[in-house]
């Protein structure tokens, strides 16, 4: 039971605990700028505690029959339904989207507990008979051992449920560190979790920022880090951790392009790019940010989609008919504001300007309206610079072939989208594109969970995406066993 309701418990050995840390982070609504809770910043020996925990709870877990074990993940899902609204809440509350994203993101992570209960077959490996005679080989997968997952603050329930299905299913204990700006939903699923009856160990969090994240990256029984953020943290965990030797996948930030071309048709396109570009405040690695537009789509579109973010209602998240919540910090929205000014002072035009505006009842929220620069130069600061906030660039160009160099100019490649009619313009770009999520016609080209998530360049390190067969690879270290058998004597 969790018994403080302000302060931020870990969940450690089977038990809430109390951090032994002085160090504590308020944890805040951004719509409102009050604390809601504080966090504390555990050190190493909490991550030490839980590493020794996770140990020991491997030896029983991993021997746990696959079958058995997805009935946890059967109970949680059925968890997280029964709590489905409570948890949104929550997301609302400590991350500011709204209502309807923070239900949204939910239901994405709930698919990866679906798709993890399928274990007992994506865990199957394969064999031979007879690779000589005889001779017989078989590959079999056996879970890699304690593993964790540190994770970012703008999907504080789906991101986490990336990784801990597959783990546990897989056979392993996991250790989980998520944001500390956003750790009440964790705190909410975990109790969930434990209200499964999983064994003492199998699931921990620990909350905090760099040194428990330093802790866990040095830990030797800590076997593999999956990490999400922003790219210069992804970097440093990817070469940190795996210099100690641990299996890595680390997915970094973006900063998506979108090319339009004249034949598409403008007013959905808008709607759907605005939506992308303006949902959950930009604050999405899969945030459409900039524009291209081709000949004849550039006035169109613009008109289009200032139309759209024009009409967006911005406001708290939990109110009727808002569309669009504030930023996550007022750090956040200095940083946003302070790159729109950069941006108009590089030439661009600011076609409109969300900087400030004026939400009645949420004065001290963070809040940014929607934002366009049109005319950015592609080869401006503002072009190359991920955003994360509701701030959607747009530029010309003449040809396509412009627009596809420029969209694979850039150093990230998370996502890249295309709006048209045209199946041949369609291939083309899905096959000269340089990113590893790709939508046609589609604004936010998030992958199921039966897919990986495949971020490419600057946005992800390692080789083992999130989501999918490849977080069974991940979650795995594959054996192959060749045997031969001397024939008895009859
Ligand atoms: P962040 O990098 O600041 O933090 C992510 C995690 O790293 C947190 O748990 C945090 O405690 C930890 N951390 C932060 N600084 C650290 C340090 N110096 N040493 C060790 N650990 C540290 O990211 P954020 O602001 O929470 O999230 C936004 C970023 O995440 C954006 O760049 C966004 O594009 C990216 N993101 C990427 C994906 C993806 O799938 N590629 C998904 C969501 C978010």
């Amino acid at each position: 039971m969790v018994s403080s309701k302000s302060k931020v418990l870990n969940f450690i050995d089977g038990s809430w605990q109390k951090s032994s840390t002085s160090e504590m982070l308020g944890v805040t609504n951004p719509a409102t700028a009050e604390e809601i809770a504080k966090v504390p910043l555990s050190d190493a020996g909490e991550v030490e505690q839980a590493a020794i925990t996770a140990a020991q709870a491997f030896r029983e877990w991993r021997r746990t029959p696959p079958v058995e074990r997805v009935q946890y993940l059967f109970k949680l899902k059925r968890l997280l339904e029964d709590h489905f609204d409570e948890v949104a809440h929550l997301v609302t509350k400590e991350c500011g989207k709204t209502l309807e994203e923070s239900r949204g993101e939910l239901q994405r992570g709930i698919e990866n507990v679906d798709v993890a209960c399928g274990i007992p077959s994506l865990l199957q490996g394969y064999n031979s008979e007879d690779i000589a005679r005889g001779i017989d080989e078989t590959m079999i997968r056996q879970p890699v051992g304690v593993v964790a997952a540190i994770t970012p603050f703008n999907f504080p329930s789906m991101i986490p449920l990336w990784f801990l299905p597959y783990a546990i299913a897989c056979g392993n204990c996991i250790i989980l560190k998520p944001s500390e700006k956003v750790p009440l939903t964790m705190q909410r699923i975990v109790q969930l979790v434990e209200q499964t009856d999983l064994p003492r160990g199998v699931v921990q969090l620990v909350n905090g920022s760099k040194e428990a994240v330093d802790a866990i990256l040095d830990h030797p029984s800590i076997g593999a880090v999956s990490f999400v953020g922003s790219t210069p943290i992804a970097k440093y965990i990817y070469s940190r951790a795996a210099a100690q030797g641990k299996r890595v996948q680390c997915q970094g930030g973006a900063k998506n392009p979108i090319i339009v071309l004249p034949d598409a048709d403008m007013e959905a396109s808008a709607r759907i790019i605005g939506e992308s570009a303006f949902g959950c405040a930009g604050q999405r690695c899969l945030a459409g940010s900039i524009v291209a537009t081709v000949g004849a789509a550039q006035e169109p579109f613009q008109e289009a989609v200032s139309e759209v973010a024009r009409s967006r209602k911005v406001g708290f998240g939990l109110e009727e008919g808002v569309e669009m919540g504030p930023v996550i910090s007022n750090e956040s929205r200095e940083r946003i504001e302070a790159l729109i000014e950069e941006g108009a002072g590089d030439g661009a035009s600011l076609s409109m300007d969300g900087r400030r505006p004026r939400i009645p009842g949420y004065e001290n929220g963070y809040f940014v309206g929607p934002t366009i620069l049109s005319d950015v130069h592609p080869e401006s600061d503002l072009a190359a610079t991920e955003i994360f906030g509701p701030v959607l660039s747009l530029l010309p160009f003449e040809r396509v072939r412009d627009a596809i160099n420029f969209a694979n100019s850039g150093r990230y490649g998370n996502m890249a989208c295309l709006f048209t009619r045209s199946g041949s313009a369609a291939r083309r770009f899905r096959y000269e594109v340089e990113a590893g999520n790709i939508g046609i016609n589609i604004g936010v080209a998030a992958p199921v969970a039966s897919f990986p998530f495949s971020g490419w360049k600057d946005s992800f390190f390692g080789d083992l995406h999130g989501q999918g067969q490849d977080a069974i690879e991940f979650y795995t270290l594959k054996k192959v066993v060749i045997e031969r058998w001397p024939p008895e004597s009859e």
